[in-house]
């Protein structure tokens, strides 16, 4: 038992007897944790299952045929796991790739370059693009600021990190370099990757999750270095791009298990993950390892037969990639029929690895309850460091939860350089998977869910409109939310 949230010193000792009493039969945390302790070590099935989804469905992009069959695959084995299980579906307009090139070479000649692309999300549906490159070097603003009477009409090139390092420099996301070489004028940006071994990445160049007017592309470090190098020699080098994609409603659905609570069947402890990926890979790393880690907490509490107080959906969120679709599709029919009150508490899994704590995300009066139940699990095993953050953050499918006033959680764990170099890549493939720490998320992560769905008292309540408010200015979120679109305030 946990004294933080079963606490009843100050009350009558009559009382305490009493419920000393009624809670005979109530499970020890310990106990639980043990029994998920030794199923997942002994019987997890993440690893597998992600290995068998890789390679039979491929990527998972929302709204495509592989996406459809990505929801089939979770739903089927959240049923087989005794699970009562629903697909909730959305329509959204959403952007996909279809073709797109790139060539290099000094205007009005013939030696032209063929250079490997990816078009990156919400470029527009059709364009054909030529015209001078412009370095714009890291393409933070004093970059575009220093070549401003250059870029105008052309085509920007910037790094996607700081080149060289520089830790007196804040980077940007390529989607607000994006949004600064619009706002200078440039008819289209180039965007260098920064990971070596001709890594191409997608995502998003769009602040919004609107079409962006200009034509936006990534390329390798090394065709970076290369178009570089030759702009050294000639005086002006051109580029060309050529591009189509798609922006069109798309169907899609989220996956929902239920396990009913045996207390408190209206309250709800939802964890979810995106099960939705980009398409240039099979997004084993995004989000292949949160979404099957939560596959298999859902497998655990099926066979172990766990019954928590609180009801726990379990969620595989589509559209996260193209803008966090599916959460806010959820969201709003909760808002709608006025049962966002009923979410108690939001856990999610994006890209969560080997978790050494839970961040209880700005939550200050979470910071206990966290450490608490960490204690427990270190106990079970010290591999669990039990450091857990306390800072919230945006884009991913809490975001909306925790603009409805939700408290939010997710575990906070670590990926290594070379499986962070493929985030979005072409490269983010199931070897990058590592199994013992797949089963750690699954068994640290099922622990922590727990002990919220069966806590007597949960210290974070759902803020109210002014409060969410005042909660996202302290966490210093307010202009970010601007910039995408989404302050209300
Ligand atoms: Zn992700």
């Amino acid at each position: 038992m946990n004294p933080i949230i079963r606490r009843a010193g100050f009350l009558g000792l009559a009382l305490v007897a009493s419920l000393l009493a009624f809670r005979v039969d109530e499970p020890d945390l310990s106990a639980v944790f043990a029994r998920i302790n030794e199923e997942v070590l002994q019987r997890g099935r993440a690893y597998q299952t992600l290995n068998e989804a890789t390679s039979t469905i491929g990527h998972r992009l929302t709204g495509s045929p592989n996406g459809t069959r990505a929801e089939q695959y979770a739903h089927d084995l959240l049923r087989s796991y005794g699970l009562d299980v629903k697909f909730v579906p959305f329509e959204v307009e959403a952007w996909s790739r279809d073709t797109v090139t790139l060539s290099v070479g000094p205007p009005k000649s013939d030696n032209l370059r063929v250079i490997p692309v990816v078009s990156l999300a919400h470029s527009p549906v059709k364009a054909t693009l030529q015209g001078d490159i412009v370095d714009a070097g890291n393409g933070l603003e004093s970059d575009f600021e220093a070549v401003k009477d250059q870029v105008k009409g052309r085509i920007a090139l910037v790094n996607i990190g700081i080149s060289p390092p520089n830790p007196a420099l804040k980077n940007l996301h390529r989607s607000e370099k994006t949004a600064l070489a619009i706002r200078y004028g440039a008819a289209g940006i180039i965007i260098v990757n920064q990971v070596k071994n001709n890594v191409l990445l997608t995502g998003t160049a769009s602040v919004t999750g609107k079409l962006i007017p200009i034509p936006a592309v990534c390329i390798s470090l090394e065709s970076g270095a290369i178009i570089r190098e030759w702009m050294k020699e000639e005086k002006t080098l051109a580029a060309r791009i050529e591009m189509s994609n798609f922006s069109r409603k798309i169907r899609a659905r989220n996956v929902v298990a239920t396990l009913r609570g045996s207390d408190l069947p209206k309250e709800k402890i939802l964890i979810g993950g995106h099960l939705d990926s980009w398409d240039l890979a099979t997004g084993a790393i995004d989000n292949g390892i949160g979404s099957f880690a939560i596959l298999d907490i859902a497998r655990t509490f099926g066979v172990l037969q766990l019954k928590p107080r609180r009801t726990i959906e379990f969620v595989m969120f589509m559209g996260e990639e193209q803008g966090l679709l599916g959460s806010e599709a959820l969201i709003r029919q909760l808002v709608k029929d006025k049962s966002i009150g009923r979410v108690r508490y939001m856990v999610n899994l994006d890209m969560a690895n080997n978790p050494v704590g839970f961040n209880a995300c700005g939550r200050e009066e979470m910071v206990p309850f966290f450490r608490e139940v960490g204690e427990k699990i270190k106990a079970v095993d010290p591999a669990f460091a039990n450091v857990n953050a306390n800072r919230s953050g945006l884009h991913s499918d809490h975001q909306g939860f925790m603009l409805e006033g939700v408290p939010v959680t997710m575990p906070s764990g670590s990926l290594s350089a070379d499986v962070l170099g493929c985030y979005h890549a072409d490269c983010d493939r199931f070897n990058l998977v590592n199994q013992e720490h797949l089963n750690n998320t699954v068994r640290f992560t099922a622990m922590m869910l727990y002990a919220l769905a069966d806590a007597d008292q949960i210290p974070a309540r759902k803020l109210d409109n002014p409060a969410t408010r005042d909660f996202l200015v302290k966490q210093g979120l307010q202009n970010e939310l601007e910039i995408g679109g989404d302050w209300r305030w």
